[in-house]
């Protein structure tokens, strides 16, 4: 009898001692970097917004049967994903934002929160979106809930985004290798806090940098971002510190908070301040080497190189347009100088593969004629004709793919001795198997054109050669070239010569304290 009782006894308290110790987390964020100097405009549909339970699909580390999965009650609201594009429009960022809240509102309290965003967001109308975001969910939530936020290396951290959330990191790698891991680390110290009762770190400190580069020159596989970005691992590691991320920023939009920034949160005062400013001199005293990641060069010098260079696949950056960093991704400017030119005019020409231009209409021609069958019609120009108009494609279709989450219809158009992939909605192409379930061998091509900056790790690694080409549209690598007014002045490379900024550490209040 008695050892009943007390086995009860036990039951119970280890239930109710399990049940107090299993903290509430939320997960919520919006991701996007989307250019203002691009005509394009981000609709909602674009952010594939994914609701409650099916937001762990997209983290692989809260997969069923994972260990985090058990560690804490999660409450999944709204994340959506999108493709990087144009300025978002207020309906569709308020009616995010709104859902968002709603189902934050009906599931608390929390003692959690994962806040998984890119950063780079613009909203026609709105600055500091991101900043906004955070301060109406803290409405919401209210300043105890620990907020763990994640974000891509070239996103963008205001002072206002920094005092909302507690905890902070970002991506350290580019190309994001590191984004999964990334993730998983603001989940892991998020719950670490919360477990050990640590609760809010006790610092956080913010350094702006004045200095904005395109991502295509802070690649971490080269020198100087390779040894800055391998720094800051070892500097998270150290005791008393939580975790420590750096900025690239996000070049293609045009606000005060647009340069690089250093955060560091922890709990000893002298050893966050100086690992904070040694991170932030190390990134301000390589400004002037930061150099692209590949040869670049006007498209008709890339061209010339690679028609007459014996290393295939020779790639081509076509990256004015690179739609994963916010082009329209429908500029057919490169398209056009390609079809001009002279060698590629016969089939027995030089192989070219050309990814991608969007162009519903004559995807639905070319699945008319079907694989085999004659097209002619109009592609891309729709969104972004600033540079060259729709271009007229005449060929043979070679291929049509149904199905892509993206695209949603692919198709191969065969124009002299170039393989153009047209598709219904634009898509980035930087798989391999992007190219060959098309039917097209990219390693057996003699040039690969793709809407790209950097090559993505599958395509670096089947390059003979390459070269980015600064070609013109929303994501001009060329930031000279862009007609900036409200960035920060002033900002390197912008002003060559500026005078050395003063680069001590901020500690921004916690997100309790007014
Ligand atoms: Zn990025």
């Amino acid at each position: 009898m008695k050892i009943a009782k007390l086995l009860i006894l036990s039951f119970c308290l280890s239930f109710s001692l399990q049940a107090k110790h299993m903290p509430r987390v939320a997960i919520a964020g919006l991701g996007i970097e989307s250019s203002t100097f691009s005509p394009a405009l981000t609709l909602e549909e674009a952010f594939h917004a994914k609701y409650g339970d099916d937001v762990f699909t997209s983290y692989p580390f809260f997969s069923k049967d994972s260990s985090l999965r058990k560690q804490a009650e999660w409450l999944p609201a709204l994340v959506g994903k999108s493709l990087p594009g144009g300025a978002v429009t207020r309906e569709a960022y308020e009616s995010l934002v709104k859902q968002t809240l709603d189902l934050l509102k009906k599931n608390g309290p929390y003692d959690g929160l994962f806040f998984d965003i890119h950063g780079a967001m613009s909203v026609v109308g709105l600055d500091d979106p991101e900043g906004d975001f955070i301060v109406r969910i803290r409405k919401v939530i209210g300043t105890e809930t620990l907020i763990s936020t994640s974000m891509d290396l070239h996103g963008n951290v205001s002072w206002r985004l920094a005092q909302n959330t507690d905890l902070i990191t970002c991506y350290r790698m580019a190309p994001h290798e590191d984004a999964m891991q990334t993730k998983k680390r603001a989940v892991e110290n998020l719950l670490e806090r919360l477990e050990s009762g640590q609760g809010k770190p006790a610092y956080k400190a913010w350094i702006p940098i004045p200095v904005l580069l395109p991502g295509e020159k802070t690649s971490t596989r080269i020198e100087p971002a390779k040894t800055i970005y391998a720094a800051v691992t070892p500097a998270s590691k150290q005791k008393g510190i939580i975790d420590a991320a750096i900025w690239v920023g996000y070049a293609w939009a045009d606000e005060p908070r647009n340069h690089a920034v250093v955060m560091v949160t922890g709990d000893d005062k002298a050893i966050v301040t100086k690992t904070a400013e040694q991170l932030a001199k190390s990134f301000w005293d390589a400004r002037k080497g930061f150099a692209f990641v590949a040869p670049t060069g006007s498209l008709q010098e890339a061209l010339d190189k690679a028609l007459a260079s014996n290393k295939h696949p020779f790639f081509i950056s076509d990256s004015g347009d690179n739609p994963t960093a916010g082009g329209a991704g429908d500029v057919t400017w490169t398209l056009t100088e390609i079809l001009k030119r002279p060698e590629f005019k016969s089939e027995t020409g030089p192989s070219l593969i050309y990814a991608s231009i969007p162009g519903p209409e004559l995807v639905k021609s070319a699945i008319a004629a079907g694989v085999g069958g004659k097209v002619d019609g109009y592609a891309g120009g729709k969104v972004d004709a600033r540079f060259a108009p729709p271009i007229r494609l005449v060929g043979t279709v070679m291929s049509i793919e149904q199905g892509d989450r993206n695209a949603e219809t692919e198709v191969v158009i065969k124009v002299g001795s170039v393989n153009v992939i047209v598709t219904a909605k634009r898509k980035p192409y930087h798989k391999e198997a992007d190219f060959t379930r098309l039917g097209l061998n990219p390693r057996k091509s003699d040039i690969v054109v793709v809407k790209i900056g950097y090559l993505e790790p599958e395509l670096y690694a089947m390059r003979a050669d390459w070269i980015l080409s600064l070609t013109p549209g929303g994501v001009d690598q060329n930031l000279e070239r862009l007609p900036y007014k409200r960035i920060k002045r002033p900002t390197f490379p912008l002003d060559k010569d500026m005078a050395e900024p003063d680069l001590k550490a901020q500690l921004v209040p916690a997100s309790d304290k007014k």
